[in-house]
């Protein structure tokens, strides 16, 4: 049965009844998005209206293990659509450090199976309080161990729920994996995406990631792409080459002496850019005063 929107029943019955809404709209959605013809505006709707939002509400009312195939498939459809917007696949590492937050070094496309126990504890006992006093009587989850388990497998031995615990917030709880998620990919990674990742957990150096495309100040679909590889360890050529504006040194496979070529003075751009951008924000803030 369905009550308030979400399915009450057996995994075969709540299986169906997500794959259903899911079939029902998503396949039209991604498509819309994909050819958009803005890489940047895609990926944005995607990211705040058509990924893991789409799903908090079945993840926060359905337990977990019982709709773990609907999250997977739909886990693979948001990550396809990014694929295609991005023009390449992902490694594990990729697909991993995208499924964080963006605070956390991310892109915020995070996984609605990995983060759908932490949802239905939190709306567990988030409710639960409000629930007894309707029901004038204590409420017992006969998941709960189940969910905890499955919540504890995904984070630090020292975050491990038990018994007596009665969290309420969606969020620690989500950035609690996230942590344990960058941990482990952090362990995981080479040196010099071990730096890249430090990079990315710089304070404001995802700023650029959620940031409204607006007049000039938007990436083209090459900029967009190329920036995101760069910030997810992508390689953006097949093979290192000799670099076309030194005529002096390699440029590898991931782009990083395109930012200390000192040929063809794209420093000089990139800091005039810069100043032009800067300049035209005081303008406005002063033609406000
Ligand atoms: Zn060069």
């Amino acid at each position: 049965m369905t009550i308030l929107g979400s399915a009450i029943g057996s995994k075969q019955h709540c299986e169906n009844w997500i794959s259903q809404k899911l079939d029902s709209k998503m396949p039209m959605l991604i498509n819309k998005l994909e050819n958009l013809g803005h890489s940047q505006s895609s990926f944005l709707l995607l990211l705040y209206c058509a990924s893991f939002c789409k799903m908090v509400w079945y993840i926060r009312t359905i337990p977990s293990f019982l709709i773990s195939q609907s999250c997977e498939h739909f886990d693979a459809l948001i990550t396809n659509c990014f694929e295609n917007l991005l023009g390449s696949g992902l490694s594990k590492q990729s697909y991993m450090q995208a499924s964080l937050g963006t605070k956390n070094g991310g892109v915020g496309l995070r996984s609605s199976k990995s983060h759908s126990a932490a949802a239905y504890i939190s709306s567990f006992f988030k409710s639960k309080p409000l629930v007894q006093t309707f029901l004038a009587k204590s409420v017992v989850n006969p998941h709960m161990h189940i969910l905890f388990e499955s919540f504890n497998s995904l984070v630090s031995a020292d975050d491990h729920l038990n018994s007596s615990s009665c969290p309420t917030s969606q969020k620690c709880l989500s950035n609690l994996i996230d942590t344990h998620s960058l941990n482990l990919l952090v362990e995981d990674v080479s040196i010099l995406d071990k730096a890249r990742l430090v990079s990315c957990l710089m304070p404001h150096a995802n700023a650029w990631i959620r940031a409204l495309p607006a007049f000039r100040n938007k990436f083209s679909c090459l900029e967009w792409s190329t920036c995101m590889k760069r910030w997810l360890g992508v390689p953006i050529f097949n093979q290192d080459h000799l670099c076309a504006a030194c005529q002096n040194q390699v440029m590898d496979t991931f782009g990083h002496h395109a930012c200390v070529c000192p040929v063809k003075g794209d420093r000089i751009k990139r800091h005039t850019v810069i100043r032009d951008i800067l300049f035209e924000f005081c303008s406005a803030l002063l033609g406000d005063l």
